[in-house]
């Protein structure tokens, strides 16, 4: 099945001739006298059918051989620290997700715990990083939100020459455009509050695993016991805005592109990040591992910070508003929420770019951008 088709009709259960799955919301099931499983399920906590149902759709789609859903990405990307043993090295690539870093930067070594930051596309500095025994690689390609690529296929090899698993971020890409498992990767993680979700209204997240059974008893055992366990209205939404990824995707990643073709020549802007553009530094690694850019464009404005927030004051259909890859467009000032330790370029503007007809959208930035 080509994955459109298996984002539809997964290895999915017989919901008794319904063809959407129904939601089961009942936080218990009847067990036996001395708990024996009867309905295969026990206790919302550990597991529902919803979610079940999710997990199978993430993990066909990944082409791993499972995965456990959380209430949150965040919620997913800390589990799989908490399941490292004590004293643990994870190198994390610089400029990932920002919570994550801050949470690698000033709780981890209160778990025991080592966390370093280095940029991985430096081989030097990515080698003697992994060198100190590391146990976990943990990429992002895209980041969030200078829309720089890691190449995924070489250094998740580096990282398995020093013992090291690799995890990937694919939140901004998704199963849709890029498949890290192919490349070499343990673990994808993604916040499926985003694309997933797709319509802005469900948060969650999940860790979708290769080949490693044990990661998946682990994951589901700390999920058991630290709660952070996606409910099952969300799975259930969540399921459901999968089975249209693939056509979203489509049409964000067009879009898109046609927005960041038109803002390179303007002379507004000073430097544009999209993944896909041919003068971007990372088209050759665009096209190795993904299908097209995604719907995310990064934008460093001229005239500096005051600049960039007059430009995004003054948009009149695009909303400023945090989190992305839902059906409308959105624009958010990162270095403002990322706050005085961030690394973001304070002229840079970052576009979730949604499904509204392009040239409405266009219009919009080529207004916002003259009234300065
Ligand atoms: N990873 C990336 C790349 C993100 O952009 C985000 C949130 O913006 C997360 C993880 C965390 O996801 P959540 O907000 O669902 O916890």
């Amino acid at each position: 099945m080509k994955p459109e088709t298996t984002a539809i009709h997964i290895p999915s259960k017989q919901y008794d001739g319904a063809i959407a799955p129904p939601i089961h919301l009942s936080t218990t099931f009847e067990h036996g006298a001395a708990n024996e499983l009867i309905h295969g399920y026990q206790y919302v906590r550990h597991a529902n059918p919803n979610v079940n149902d999710l997990e199978a759709r993430l993990a066909a789609l990944e082409g791993g051989i499972g995965a456990v859903a959380f209430s949150s990405g965040m919620a997913a990307g800390i589990a799989l620290l908490n399941i490292l043993p004590h004293d643990s090295t994870i190198v994390f690539h610089d400029t990932i997700y920002f919570d994550f870093l801050t949470f690698g930067r000033k709780h981890l070594g209160d778990w025991g715990r080592i966390a370093k930051i280095v940029d991985c596309r430096d081989e030097g500095a990515l080698r003697s990083a992994l060198g100190e025994g590391a146990a976990l690689l943990w990429l992002e390609t895209p980041t969030n939100p200078t829309l720089d690529l890691v190449d995924i296929g070489a250094v998740s090899k580096i990282a398995s020459e020093y013992g090291a698993k690799t995890l990937v971020d694919g939140t901004f890409a998704t199963p849709a455009l890029q498949r890290p498992f192919e490349h070499g990767a343990d673990y994808v993680l993604h916040s499926t509050t985003k694309y997933m979700g797709g319509h802005s209204d469900v948060q969650g997240g999940a860790l979708v695993v290769r080949d490693d059974k044990t990661a998946i008893e682990s994951l589901l055992a700390i999920r058991k016991l630290t709660g952070g366990v996606m409910a099952p209205f969300n799975a259930w939404l969540t399921s459901r805005g999968l089975q249209t990824l693939h056509c979203r995707m489509e049409k964000h990643c067009s879009n898109a592109l046609a927005i960041a073709t038109k803002l390179e020549t303007h002379p507004a802007i000073e430097r544009v990040r999209y993944p896909s553009l041919p003068s971007g530094a990372d088209f050759s690694i665009a096209g190795q591992q993904m299908t097209a850019g995604g719907g995310m464009v990064s934008f460093d404005v001229k005239g500096g910070r005051d600049a960039a927030l007059r430009m995004a004051a003054a948009l009149r259909l695009i909303v400023n508003a945090t989190s992305l890859g839902g059906t409308e467009s959105l624009i958010e000032h990162r270095a403002s929420i990322e706050g005085p330790e961030t690394t973001t370029p304070d002229n840079l503007l970052r576009l979730s770019v949604g499904l509204e007809h392009v040239d409405d959208l266009i219009e919009d930035i080529a207004q916002a951008l003259q009234s300065d």
